[in-house]
């Protein structure tokens, strides 16, 4: 990844993905925003105890870094393996999809899709042929949901997308050097267990590797991060480091249609 700074703030942005001059996306840091301790200092959550007003100011601080007037999108992430398709018809004035959704998939430019994670992977996908982008929130659940094959699957039967198109990004997020599962044998299943890196320690990197190649990505359009939000807690909120923190958020969109 690279860090690009606009508008004073960090964004780690993948390098293979911002050769395309159509998509604008980045992954904010915990840098460079206005928000107290635990929060310090750049959450975008609004649903972790931080103030509102502080929030929003870290928020708009992030969107001026993005081309107007693309407008964000959340949606309300429940560790879950819902796909939702959109159509770019406005969300509600909180700017949130109505529904509960972990990914989300849309052809329509001048949305920034984003995704609030804090050891959670963010996935970003392009197919610059059929000019469709997508967003994955998965965590240790929706890897185990393969919620990132479902969203290749979305793309090709909705958008007539060809997985050797596609591209991805998985971003800052637990490494195998801190996904440790004390439980893994009632939490992870058998087909997963070849990924252990250790005793209990597996690596969901790995797995969401396979999972896009098996979905038919080629592995050179695939750029993992390699960035642990655990070890890098001064750079990135960790839940499993403190479980009262902030969220970075993952973005994702198409410059709007001129
Ligand atoms: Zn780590």
């Amino acid at each position: 990844m690279k860090i690009h700074r606009r508008n004073g703030i960090d964004l780690y942005c993948f390098e293979n993905l911002e050769v395309f001059p159509a998509l604008c996306h980045g992954i904010t840091t915990r840098q460079g925003g206005v928000s107290q301790s635990p929060f310090d200092s750049l959450n975008m959550s609004l649903h972790v105890g931080d103030a509102a007003h502080q929030v929003a100011v870290n928020r708009e601080a992030v969107w001026a870094g993005f081309p107007r007037p693309a407008e964000p999108v959340f949606l309300n992430q429940v560790h879950g393996n819902t796909v939702v398709v959109w159509d770019g018809t406005a969300p509600a004035a909180d700017r949130r999809l109505t529904g509960e959704a972990d990914a989300i998939v849309t052809d329509q430019h001048g949305w920034l899709l984003t995704i609030l994670v804090a050891d959670c992977q963010p996935v970003l996908l392009h197919d610059p042929v059929r000019s469709v982008i997508a967003n994955i929130h998965s965590g240790w659940r929706g890897s185990i949901a393969d919620i990132v094959g479902r969203t290749v699957t979305v793309m090709k039967t909705r958008f007539g997308c060809n997985p050797d198109d596609i591209y991805a990004g998985v971003g800052p997020s637990l490494g195998p050097c801190c996904s440790e599962f004390v439980h893994y044998k009632k939490e992870i299943p058998e087909s997963l267990w070849s990924y252990r890196v250790s005793e209990n320690h597996f690596d969901f990197w790995a797995i969401s590797q396979a999972q896009l190649a098996r979905a038919g990505l080629r592995p050179a359009h695939i750029e993992i991060s390699g960035i642990c939000t655990r070890c890098r807690r001064d750079l990135f909120f960790s839940y499993r480091a403190a479980h009262t923190t902030g969220r970075f958020a993952a973005i994702v969109g198409m410059t709007p249609k001129a």
